[in-house]
């Protein structure tokens, strides 16, 4: 059995969200909690970079100073002990790695920022449309049965292509759009319904 997590808002803090309290630009807070669009939301955001002269190394700088959320890296340690764990996000590689570093390097299947020699944020390449979904879809092709968890609309798709969903956190909007899934608002309901949930898979 496999468990597909999300990162931001599951392990780690939103890192636009971050961004924008750090750099006080407001409207780099909106994420896919809010836009449900993620090309329209990435487009938004490369603009206001460009607009305001944001490099990569500015944005590197605000998460070289964060820290993964309070308990994250003993439920991720837990959770590999117990499950195949793959973390499927729509963040980036040159987002990602200083908190990988911090949660001991676990598998992050992610997408890419287009960087210039000048480094400034050019564009962004998505591995696939549907990523998380496609992933997910793959892994059952593998013969595993897969449990998904994640907090956003952008975790919907492969919370319904899995064999289980769980939402951790979730804004209400998503708990009433999407009231199939369970949701769960800590580590220790976390483990617990990932528990009751292999077992209902196992029957
Ligand atoms: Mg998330």
């Amino acid at each position: 059995m496999l468990v597909a997590l999300d990162l931001e808002g599951v392990l780690i803090p939103e890192i636009w969200i971050s961004f924008a309290e750090k750099t006080g630009i407001e409207k780099l807070k909106l994420t896919t909690r809010d836009i449900s669009n993620y090309d329209e939301l990435m487009k938004g955001r490369l603009k206001i970079l460009n607009e305001n002269n944001i490099k990569l190394r500015d944005i590197e700088n605000v998460i070289k100073a964060l820290s993964p959320l309070e308990g994250a890296k003993e439920f991720l340690n837990w959770l590999k002990t117990e499950f195949q764990v793959v973390i499927l996000s729509d963040t980036f590689y040159q987002f990602a790695g200083p908190l990988m570093k911090q949660l001991d390097y676990p598998t992050l299947f992610c997408h890419e920022l287009i960087i210039n020699d000048k480094n400034q944020i050019m564009d962004y390449c998505l591995r696939q449309k549907d990523a998380k979904t496609n992933a997910v879809a793959a892994f059952k092709k593998l013969n595993f049965k897969v449990i998904a968890a994640g907090d956003s609309y952008n975790d919907t798709g492969m919370l319904m292509e899995a064999d289980a969903g769980i939402l951790f956190c979730p804004p209400i909007k998503v708990i009433e759009e999407f009231s199939q899934f369970p949701v769960v608002h800590n580590y220790d309901e976390f483990k617990n319904t990932l528990i009751k949930t292999r077992a209902s898979l196992i029957k």
